[in-house]
């Protein structure tokens, strides 16, 4: 444990500066005749207090564009500015910096540490920064995702609907400008997905964080304001804000069979 803390340098704050933005993307992994193209040419922003959706079909880069827009991985070519803050220069220690205060993460995999409570859990980002975790707000944290009776809980003792509160909950513990979320109700039942996802609508509406959530369902993806729909690592289309499930349900299965 550091026995000091860095805080990342907070940019000027420039009014109006978009949490998100990224410009030209190319990501290609391998080399060869074995290169992968698995982003061609992105350009996007991200409004602040706005929930994306990213949708797709297997394989066209949904996951590498979260990556590369959260700082998790570098691209080939173009750029990510995250929070008014330019990635392309940045080295590794203060990419992990910015990481850990203005971004937080939540993935499919339930990836709790099985040994630690759920306040222990939720505190683990801090605890790993060096801060001493303050118990307000781990427990306002729980309690904002409807956790606050389950704190002392190991995650063999929470359903998985509850476990991905308790990930959310850990993600939000440090207010992060940009939530992002790799299909975060993907191994949910359809109650528990709808509880996850109003949770997420929730920090948009009632915190103007903002959200990119990559989904394979149509449902979820509802409750974005806008989905962004990739093929072949390239931006095929953009639906309206609010579509109807069917709408992007029929827009997909477009999608799918082009693919
Ligand atoms: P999606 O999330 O839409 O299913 P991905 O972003 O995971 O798609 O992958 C896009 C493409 O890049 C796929 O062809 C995939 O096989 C390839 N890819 C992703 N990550 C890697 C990697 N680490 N090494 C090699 N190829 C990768
Ligand atoms: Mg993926």
């Amino acid at each position: 444990m550091p026995t000091h803390t860095q805080t990342t340098p907070k940019p000027d704050a420039i009014p109006g500066t978009l949490p998100v933005q990224l410009d030209a993307l190319t990501k290609q992994f391998g080399t060869g005749e074995r290169t992968v193209t698995a982003l061609d040419g992105v350009t996007l922003a991200f409004g602040a207090g706005t929930m994306t959706a990213v949708m797709g079909p297997s394989g066209s880069g949904k996951s590498t564009l979260l990556q590369c827009a959260a700082g998790l991985d570098r691209p080939s070519s173009g750029s990510v500015t995250l929070d008014g803050t330019s990635l392309d220069g940045l080295d590794e220690s203060a990419l992990t910096l910015l990481r850990r205060d203005r971004v937080g993460f939540v993935f499919q995999a339930l990836n709790l540490v099985s040994s630690l409570t759920a306040a222990q859990n939720v505190a683990l980002p801090l605890l790993l920064a060096g801060h001493r975790p303050d118990p307000a707000s781990l427990a306002a944290a729980l309690a904002e995702v409807g956790l606050a009776d389950r704190a002392s809980h190991r995650p063999s003792q929470l359903s998985g609907g509850q476990q991905q509160r308790v990930a959310l909950a850990r993600a939000l513990i440090s207010r992060p400008a940009v939530l992002f979320a790799d299909e975060p109700t993907g191994a949910l039942d359809t109650k528990s997905s709808r509880t996850v996802l109003g949770l997420l609508r929730g920090l948009v509406d009632q915190h103007g964080q903002t959200v990119i959530m990559v989904t394979h369902d149509p449902a979820a993806a509802s409750y974005a304001d806008r989905v962004i729909l990739l093929a072949d690592g390239r931006i095929a289309d953009e639906l309206p804000t609010r579509s109807k499930a069917e709408a992007i349900a029929s827009r997909m299965a477009v999608l799918e069979e082009q693919a």
